[in-house]
C-alpha cells in the first residue's frame, strides 16, 4: 500500500510513470512486432495464431460427453456419457475444455508456464469462452487451480489465474483468485501414473474458511490450463465439496485423450 500512498503524494510522478508506462507498451509493440504465438511468422494481430498453426489445433465440440466433456466419435444422443464418466463418476457437475492436448496445445500450455508475458492468456481464454459458453451464467465465479507458492512466485504468476482473469476480462465473469489455496507441496504431475497422481494430490487443497460465505450460493467454475487424468481438480473440487460448495464445473484450455495424442 506504501506504492498508493506516494501515489496520492505525487500525482504529478504517478502520471509520468503511466505515459512512461505507455511509451514503453508502444515502443515494445515496434520492438516486437505481432508474430504468431507458436511458429513466430509475422501477423497483422497480436496474441493470435497464423492460419497454420491454428488449423492444427483441434478444438473440442459436440457430440462429447455431458460429463467429462471427452468427444465421441459418433453421435449416441444428449444423455449418453462416456465409459470413463460411468466407470469413475467424477465429483464436479461437468468438465469442458477447448482443445485436445497436441503438440501445438502443448506449446502453449508450455509457454504459459514459463511466464511469457501475461496478455499473452488471452488467446487461450478466447477460445475457451467458446467451448465453456454452457457454464457461463448464473452469477458462476471462476476460480484459478492454485499453484504451491515456491512454484508460484519463482514465475512470478500462476497460469490459471492470468486464464481466469484474461476470460474474465473477455465475458465479465467474476474471479476468486484466492478462495482455494494449496496446502501442501506436491510433484508435478508429469510422468506419474493414475493412482500416483491421486495420491499426489489428495488432501493438498484447502478452501477459505470463510469460502461459503462468501460465494453465497453462487456456483464456482474450476480453471486449469490442461486436464490430464482429472486428479487435479477432483482434489480441488473435493475441498470446495467439504467447505459447502455443492455445484462445481470444471473448464480447461486443453484436454488430454487418446485422439490428442494421436493427432
Ligand atoms: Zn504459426
Amino acid at each position: 500500500m506504501e506504492a498508493d500512498g506516494d501515489i496520492v503524494k505525487a500525482p504529478f510522478l504517478h502520471r509520468l510513470a503511466q505515459l512512461g508506462r505507455r511509451a514503453g507498451t508502444v515502443l515494445l509493440d515496434q520492438l516486437y512486432p505481432p508474430l504468431c504465438l507458436n511458429c513466430e511468422a509475422a501477423l497483422a494481430e497480436a496474441d493470435a495464431l497464423c492460419g497454420a498453426c491454428f488449423a492444427q489445433l483441434r478444438p473440442i465440440s459436440s457430440p462429447r460427453c455431458p460429463v467429462l466433456g471427452l468427444p465421441f466419435e459418433v453421435d449416441l444422443g444428449p444423455d449418453a456419457l462416456s465409459a470413463e464418466a460411468i466407470a469413475d463418476p467424477p465429483p464436479f457437475r461437468r468438465a469442458r475444455s477447448a482443445v485436445l492436448y497436441n503438440e501445438v496445445a502443448r506449446k502453449r500450455v508450455s509457454r504459459l508456464k514459463e511466464g511469457e508475458r501475461p496478455g499473452r492468456a488471452r488467446f487461450c481464454a478466447r477460445l475457451r469462452a467458446g467451448a465453456g459458453q454452457e457454464l457461463g451464467g448464473g452469477g458462476r465465479v471462476r476460480v484459478p487451480v492454485p499453484l504451491h507458492r515456491p512454484r508460484q512466485f519463482p514465475r512470478r504468476y500462476n497460469q490459471s489465474t492470468e486464464l481466469a482473469r484474461a476470460l474474465a476480462q473477455l465475458t465479465g465473469l467474476r474471479v476468486d483468485p484466492t478462495l482455494v489455496a494449496r496446502s501442501r507441496r506436491t510433484r508435478q504431475q508429469v510422468g506419474l501414473s493414475a493412482d500416483a497422481r491421486h495420491r499426489n494430490v489428495a488432501g493438498a487443497f484447502s478452501v477459505r474458511p470463510d469460502a461459503a460465505a462468501r460465494l453465497a450460493g453462487r456456483p464456482v467454475v474450476l480453471v486449469d490450463d490442461v486436464i490430464t487424468t482429472g486428479s487435479t481438480v477432483n482434489a480441488v473440487t473435493r475441498a470446495l465439496n467439504r467447505a459447502g460448495i455443492a455445484d462445481v464445473d470444471v473448464m480447461s484450455f486443453a484436454r488430454v485423450t487418446v485422439q490428442g495424442d494421436l493427432s
